[in-house]
């Protein structure tokens, strides 16, 4: 059977190169970094080349990169972590409502601890309007964490315009960037950021490995203890493989961006233009231009997203309905609600997510199979009026 992965958003394949990069880390060069023999410091130096490859995908300093086991880990570390280091300052905290769980959970957390969150709600086109989180600003409050680009709809937020307007009130400004960094620019002083997520898998690296992205003299906390790893930022015994992936994959996804962007962005308007053309009833949600390039996302009315997915995936497509964390619920998704767009509408929707591998052919082919599957749906489909 014909498979076409269209779910990069929810991860990607490991590159050729990067895994090469990482097996003599599994094999015979095991030291632990933080040893003071050969073995320890050939380790140590691999991190250490790691860390200037993921500092200079986002245009940062080597010292500012504190790696950690993923993408979610560095959410919970920025926002909690500069949460209780600068409490006596204040307990007011901004996001939007369309954040990654990681975040928004981390929020949620906050709150029972006694922090206020105000949760900015977004336009219908997914973006969060900056004179909102201007009037949303107290004498109270310490931090602002709006994500860069949206995972579900990926919409890419004004980051930089939210920077200036921290950056003039003295307030830290954190940004999940895990799913545009490698694939749209990411300059941490351009953005106006102090605190930057990232995650390996999303750029062709592995699994269980981010970094947190911590602007010079900007306060925070670890919430993890044990250790002097990371400049006591997150102590544990790095995950030397891991993160000689990460920055394999983080020097070659800054390497070939720009060509990939504009490849990718054809594809996607292939996709978007074509599905428009041939299923009626569509709704595109987030931003037609201040999008990923590699990201296609729509309503597909009278239909389940669930089985949409079910009937694509038996014809060797893979994409999701969602975010991956939260399929498997029929709960719609809290970005598509935010949006605006009613319950019925939100439950049809289909995330394809292009990457280095997909081609014409894959969108296609897709643009074949999909039509159809969509009449035999809708044709059953209780949600038809
Ligand atoms: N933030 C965003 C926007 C994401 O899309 C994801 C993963 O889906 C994460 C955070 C979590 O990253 P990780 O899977 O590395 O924990």
């Amino acid at each position: 059977m014909r498979r076409v992965y269209l779910d990069h958003s929810a991860t990607t394949p490991i590159r050729p190169e990067v895994l090469e990069a990482m097996l003599p880390y599994l094999r015979e060069r095991y030291g632990n970094p933080s040893s003071l023999h050969h073995w320890g410091q050939e380790a140590k130096k691999a991190v250490e080349q790691a860390r200037e490859a993921v500092a200079a995908l986002i245009s940062a300093r080597p010292e500012e990169i504190v790696f950690t086991s993923g993408g979610t880990e560095a959410d919970n570390l920025a926002v909690i972590g500069a949460a209780y280091a600068n409490a006596a300052k204040g307990r007011h905290i901004i996001t939007s409502s369309i954040e990654h769980h990681a975040v928004l959970d981390s929020m949620q957390y906050l709150e029972r601890q006694g922090f206020k969150v105000t949760f900015l709600p977004v336009t219908a086109e997914g973006l969060v309007q900056v004179d909102e989180v201007g009037a949303a600003i107290t004498p109270e409050t310490i931090l602002i964490s709006i994500m860069h680009a949206n995972n579900e709809v990926g919409t890419v937020q004004p980051v930089a315009l939210i920077g200036q307007l921290a950056k003039e009130k003295g307030i830290i400004l954190h940004s999940d960037a895990v799913q545009s960094a490698g694939k749209i620019p990411v300059d941490v002083d351009e953005l106006g950021v102090d605190l930057l997520t990232l995650s390996a898998h999303k750029i062709y690296g592995p699994k269980g490995v981010g970094a947190l992205y911590v602007r010079k003299g900007t306060r925070l906390d670890p919430i993890f203890h044990g250790g002097a790893q990371e400049r006591k930022r997150r102590p544990g015994t790095e995950n030397t493989p891991g993160i000689v992936g990460f920055g394999r994959a983080a020097a070659l996804a800054k390497q070939e961006m720009a060509t990939e962007a504009r490849r990718l962005a054809a594809l996607r308007d292939r996709l978007l233009d074509g599905l428009i053309k041939r299923i009626p009833d569509l709704v595109i949600t987030g931003h037609r231009e201040k999008r990923l390039p590699n990201h296609a996302s729509v309503c597909v009315k009278y239909v389940e997203g669930e089985s949409l997915l079910l009937s694509l995936d038996l014809q060797g497509v893979a994409a999701s309905s969602g975010s991956a964390c939260t399929s498997g619920s029929l709960e719609p998704s809290h970005v598509l609600l935010a949006m605006g767009l009613p319950h019925e509408v939100a439950q049809g929707s289909l995330r394809l997510t292009l990457g280095r591998e997909n081609k014409e052919a894959d969108v296609d082919y897709v643009l074949e199979i999909l039509p159809p599957i969509v009449e035999r749906l809708r044709a059953m489909s209780p949600l038809r009026c």
